[in-house]
Parts: C-alpha cells; sequence; structure tokens
C-alpha cells in the first residue's frame, strides 16, 4: 500500500514520522520473506494518536512492526502500511533493581546491557532475536523462564482508548506466547524488576543457553524460531520429528534438519511456499496424533 494523499504527507512531516515507500519486509523479517509496502517509522510516542487518527482517516489499514524475528508476512504488494518505533538514545536506563527499557530496544542487547550492572534473570532470552517490544507481546521465554515474570509497568498504547496508558504488572496476564494485551495494543516502553546476581554467574548462565542453542538449532539459517507452540504436555518439534518430516519441503521452504519446529527459508521461499508448509505439516501431526497444532510465527497474510 502507498501512501499518496498530500494532506496525509503533510500530516506525517508535522508528526516528524518518517516514510519510507516501498519497503521490502523480506528485508526485514529473519526468514527473509515477505512483500512491499510503505514503512512509518515513529521517533515520539506522543505522536502515536494522532498518527493513527490520520491513518483511520485516509481509511489507511497499519501493522505494527518490532524486529521481524517472529514474522512470516505475506507475498507481493501488501494491503497495509506498516509502523515502527525507532530506537531512542538511551533506550535503557536502570535506577536500582529497576530497568527502564523502550520498546524498541533489542533484546540480546538489554538482557547484556543489565547483566553488566549485575541485574540477571533474563539470560535464557540471550539469543531470541527481536525487539523488547515483540517478546512482550509474545511473551518469550526460553529455558524455563519468560520476560513476563519481570515486567512491573508497561506502557502501552491501548488503540480502543485511543490514549498512551501505563498498564501496572499485575494488570497484565502472561502465560505460555501468549499475554492479555488487545491486539491492536501497542507496547511502547517497560519498567522490568531484576535480581542482582554478580555478572560472572550472570555470564555463565548465558553461555549454557547459548551452548544449547547452538547445539539445537539452525542459527544460520532464515527462520522465525518454532513454527508451531508446544502443546499443553507435548513438544511439537518432537512428533514432527517423530513423523520423520525432518527436511520436508514445499519449494525453498523447508523443515529444519536440526530442530524439527523450526521452518527455514533455504533460498528464495515465498509465503505462499511457508504456508502451504505448515498447512501440510499441521495436518500429517493431526492425522497421527489428533493434535492441532497452533502457530507461534505470527501470520501476516496478503
Ligand atoms: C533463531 C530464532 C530463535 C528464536 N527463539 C525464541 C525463543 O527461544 N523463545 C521465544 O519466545 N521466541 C523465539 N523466537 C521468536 C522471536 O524472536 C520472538 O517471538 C521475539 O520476541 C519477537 O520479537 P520481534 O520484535 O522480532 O517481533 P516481530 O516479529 O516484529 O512481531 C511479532 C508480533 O509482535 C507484535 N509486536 C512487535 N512489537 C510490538 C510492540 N512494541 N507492540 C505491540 N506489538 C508488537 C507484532 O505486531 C507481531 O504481531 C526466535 C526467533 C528466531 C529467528
Amino acid at each position: 500500500m502507498r501512501i499518496s494523499e498530500p494532506k496525509l504527507l503533510a500530516g506525517l512531516a508535522k508528526l516528524d514520522v518518517e516514510l519510507r515507500q516501498g519497503t521490502s519486509l523480506a528485508d526485514l523479517t529473519s526468514l527473509g520473506i515477505g512483500g512491499t509496502t510503505d514503512l512509518l517509522r515513529i521517533k515520539k510516542h506522543e505522536s502515536i494518536p494522532c498518527l493513527l487518527r490520520l491513518l483511520d482517516d485516509s481509511h489507511i489499514p497499519h501493522k505494527f512492526l518490532g524486529g521481524g524475528s517472529n514474522l512470516l508476512v505475506g507475498d507481493g504488494e501488501l494491503p497495509w502500511v506498516v509502523l515502527q518505533l525507532v530506537r531512542p538514545d538511551p533506550e535503557i536506563v536502570l535506577e536500582g533493581n529497576f530497568a527502564h527499557v523502550d520498546a524498541a530496544a533489542d533484546l540480546g542487547r538489554t538482557v547484556t546491557f543489565c547483566a553488566k550492572h549485575d541485574l540477571g534473570g533474563m539470560e535464557g532470552l540471550i539469543g531470541v532475536p527481536g525487539t523488547v517490544g515483540g517478546a512482550l507481546r509474545m511473551n518469550a521465554g526460553a529455558y524455563g523462564m519468560q520476560i513476563g515474570s519481570y515486567v512491573r509497568e508497561v506502557k502501552v498504547y491501548r488503540a480502543a482508548a485511543r490514549q498512551i496508558e501505563i498498564l501496572r504488572g499485575h494488570q497484565i496476564s502472561f502465560e505460555y506466547r501468549h499475554t492479555s494485551f488487545a491486539p491492536d495494543d501497542m507496547m511502547l516502553a517497560v519498567t522490568l524488576e531484576l535480581p542482582s546476581k554478580p555478572f560472572k554467574d550472570i555470564l555463565e548462565g548465558i553461555r549454557i543457553c547459548n551452548e544449547k542453542r547452538r547445539s539445537s538449532q539452525p542459527l544460520g539459517q532464515k527462520s522465525a524460531g518454532c513454527i508451531f507452540k508446544n502443546p499443553p504436555g507435548a513438544s511439537a518439534g518432537r512428533m514432527i520429528d517423530e513423523l520423520g518430516l525432518k527436511s520436508l519441503s514445499v519449494g525453498d521452504a523447508r523443515v529444519s534438519d536440526r530442530h524439527a519446529n523450526f521452518f527455514v527459508n533455504a533460498g528464495k521461499a515465498s509465503a505462499r511456499d511457508m504456508l502451504a508448509l505448515i498447512a501440510d505439516v499441521r495436518e500429517r501431526v493431526h492425522k497421527t496424533y489428533g493434535v492441532e497444532l497452533e502457530n507461534e510465527v505470527v501470520v501476516w497474510n496478503a
């Protein structure tokens, strides 16, 4: 979708929103799949209510992009624009055991920055790519921990109320790859409360998690992490593996031969290829195990 209306272009300039026309989402997602659309880069949280009113008035639908590491985006010209927060400087401010972090901050950098200040707890998140905002949306986690456990406050744009609000930790429920945020809420910043821990102990935890990832995940290949959520008490990867589906492919979309719940773009896979592979694997798992696998990857269909 292209923004061309002069009134809207003038409104964006006034709000200091940067317009990047015809951006390829394949270049902005870890799967390397996706068509093109206009990208709007937001420099100030306070401009969001006005920006969304402008887009609504011009009947322009939008999606919200973090780091693009949990997304499968449709092919071709996309029927919506994409909004993304610009990272501020500084992106993290520490106050005792509290870390005030912008949603656009890189998650890995946040973990290491806090570690250098003897604040731990998030070691398991070290290899999870993407932004802090994306991690909040999905309640990212690994190796027995999840970001939600440390959230004390979230600054969020609530589309329903059309305003920025502060939510306390107890007002939000964080479950396995699921949160109580509304689908059109935009996380803008978070306050985390982290336990004090000596830097060298945190580093050792990080080393162990890195080692586990390196030994089990196709880290050099284009993926979006796990495609499916684990059903209660079971492992999606184990079921796919038991069915002998590692390396199954549709075009260049392939089930990783290293981790059966990672589907990789082994060349020039299209969204169509990847969706066909996902549907095929889901059907085979359902046939054998009677389990309907739910996507962990977020699909933005064209
Ligand atoms: C190699 C690899 C390993 C991974 N390992 C893990 C893992 O161990 N554990 C895990 O949980 N995940 C893992 N992932 C998946 C992914 O990295 C996480 O889900 C990550 O938190 C997504 O963040 P993102 O900023 O990239 O979000 P995006 O992919 O950009 O967006 C994902 C969803 O979040 C929404 N979103 C993003 N930012 C915001 C915001 N500020 N406000 C509101 N909504 C927002 C988007 O609209 C979209 O619906 C892995 C991915 C890869 C590629």
